[in-house]
């Protein structure tokens, strides 16, 4: 059976309340699939590795409404990469990083917008600010040139239960209020009409777009 995107998308985007916004995760997928998506009126798609995501906005040149938006673990040396070829940055993690991408922002006269990536449970796995570690460096945060800050992103650690989830977002929505903060970036496929009921305002949706599903 072939994978209809198409029909994927109309299906969340029914879903999806207004004003709330869906980042199509393309990563992984071609090209051809993001053609799909920009025909029936989606443009904006993360993507979460440099290499990988080059060669496909290179290929999507001709369509000058897209905003792409970097949403994985950044390495130091593809800041510039990513300030180059993205609008939206998703997935700042730590001081050192906020201001390498300042002070390339500033080299490249970028003025990105960011969210800075909350870790508000423990999780080897990802990085992220601690809750304290955010309110501790935020007057430094924001002095930093070049950048926009305009919200939160954070994941949930896979093993949450449902009820567990609903917590964090709410953390992390009340943490980004707090900040003065609009964005906040949170739900995936498995979780963001959690998200959404705990003040989403980016869902980033990968698989639950681009994969086959069984429908409930
Ligand atoms: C892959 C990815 C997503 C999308 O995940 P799905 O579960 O496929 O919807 C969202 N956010 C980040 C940071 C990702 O790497």
């Amino acid at each position: 059976m072939s994978i209809n995107i198409a029909s994927n998308y109309k299906k969340l985007k029914a879903q999806i309340p207004k004003g709330i916004n869906l980042l199509a995760v393309s990563k992984g997928n071609s090209s051809t699939s993001i053609r799909q998506l920009i025909e029936l009126g989606q443009f904006h798609f993360g993507e979460s590795k440099l290499q990988e995501a080059l060669p496909k906005i290179g290929q999507l040149r001709e369509f000058s409404n897209l905003t792409w938006h970097f949403i994985g673990r950044i390495q130091s040396n593809k800041v510039r990469g990513i300030l180059k070829s993205f609008d939206v940055i998703h997935s700042v993690d730590s001081l050192l990083l906020a201001e390498k991408i300042s002070r390339i922002s500033l080299e490249e006269k970028k003025t990105p917008r960011i969210m800075f990536q909350v870790k508000l449970r423990d999780d080897p796995q990802k990085g992220g600010f601690l809750r304290n570690e955010i309110l501790d460096m935020w007057p430094k945060l924001c002095e930093l040139p070049n950048l926009q800050t305009i919200g939160l992103m954070t994941m949930s650690p896979i093993d949450l239960k449902v009820n567990e989830r609903i917590l964090l977002f709410r953390e992390c929505r009340l943490l980004a209020d707090q900040l003065k903060l609009r964005e906040c970036s949170m739900g995936m496929s498995q979780d963001w009409m959690e998200a959404i009921q705990e003040g989403a305002t980016w869902l980033r949706l990968g698989s639950s777009l681009f994969r086959n599903r069984i429908d409930k």
